[in-house]
């Protein structure tokens, strides 16, 4: 056993009598747990999950059920497996089918595909040609239309966009870098800065602006150019933290 708990990736048999004490008590290193068995009870999982440590991502065949579960229960502070947990709560209650909406990082198009299905409309911004063309095979795999993405920098958001201007719902930015992708190419505190500054000014009123900000070096940076703003310039804003580490991503929710 102990030789799989080096890959920092473990399997978990539901059905064994063990499942619960092994999930709960996992030790320090592993990061990636899947869950396999017969006949999974939804609730029953998601009661065990709700104790599982902080940034360990759990796979699992019925992720989206479990993710369903977690929306419906409103148990967001004691559920911490994903701070984008929250990012899709306050979409949800935000977002309507009569909204346009905006996708600042688009990547592998997860983001995207959730925003188009509870929006009138999702622009989507990527400077790689490849999170484009990953975001646009996923909008069609899932029979999505109301899209339209743009390969260029979000930090144009305002000259692309003009015609939305006081027009956008909810802006979202999840930073950082392509999963799977090139870690080089990542946001950075310059261009996340000058975009966040663009998209206050295509909000209409009651609207927001969602960043998840990621802490390696340049995330820490790109969190204290933007939190250093929006306190300069005494904007509202909230910061949602789902853990105490200091290590884990976050949320910061501005609002218009
Ligand atoms: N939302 C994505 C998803 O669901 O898969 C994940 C986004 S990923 C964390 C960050 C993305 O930001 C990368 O695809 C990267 O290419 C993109 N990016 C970096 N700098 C950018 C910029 N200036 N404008 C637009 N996108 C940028």
């Amino acid at each position: 056993f102990s030789r799989v708990w080096l890959f920092m990736e473990i399997n978990l048999d539901y059905n064994n009598i063990d499942f619960k004490d092994k999930i709960i008590n996992l030790p320090k290193g592993v990061k990636i747990v899947n869950i396999y068995g017969d006949n999974i009870n939804i609730s029953t999982l998601c009661d065990i999950l709700e104790n599982v440590k902080n940034n360990i991502e759990i796979r699992c065949n019925y992720n989206k059920e479990i993710n369903n579960e977690f929306l419906k229960r409103n148990t967001y502070q004691g559920f911490n497996r994903s701070i984008l947990n929250m990012v899709k709560k306050i979409c949800v209650e935000n977002v309507t089918s009569n909204d346009y909406v905006v996708d600042m990082t688009v990547g592998n198009g997860n983001d995207t595909l959730f925003l188009a299905n509870i929006s009138k409309k999702v622009f989507g911004f990527d400077i790689q040609d490849i999170a484009i063309k990953n975001t646009t095979k996923l909008l069609e795999e899932n029979n999505v239309d109301n899209y339209e993405l743009f390969n260029i920098s979000h930090d144009k958001i305002d000259i692309v966009l003009n015609k939305y201007k006081n027009n956008i719902k909810l802006i979202l930015f999840n930073l950082g870098y392509l999963p799977c992708g090139d870690k080089f190419i990542t946001t950075n505190h310059e261009t996340t800065l000058n975009a966040i500054k663009s998209s206050l000014d295509m909000l209409k009123n009651d609207s927001l602006i969602l960043v998840v900000f990621y802490p390696h070096p340049e995330g820490k940076l790109e969190a204290k150019v933007v939190l250093d703003y929006l306190n300069n310039y005494n904007l509202n804003y909230t910061i949602y933290k789902n853990t105490p580490n200091e290590d884990a991503p976050y949320l910061v929710v501005i609002s218009k």
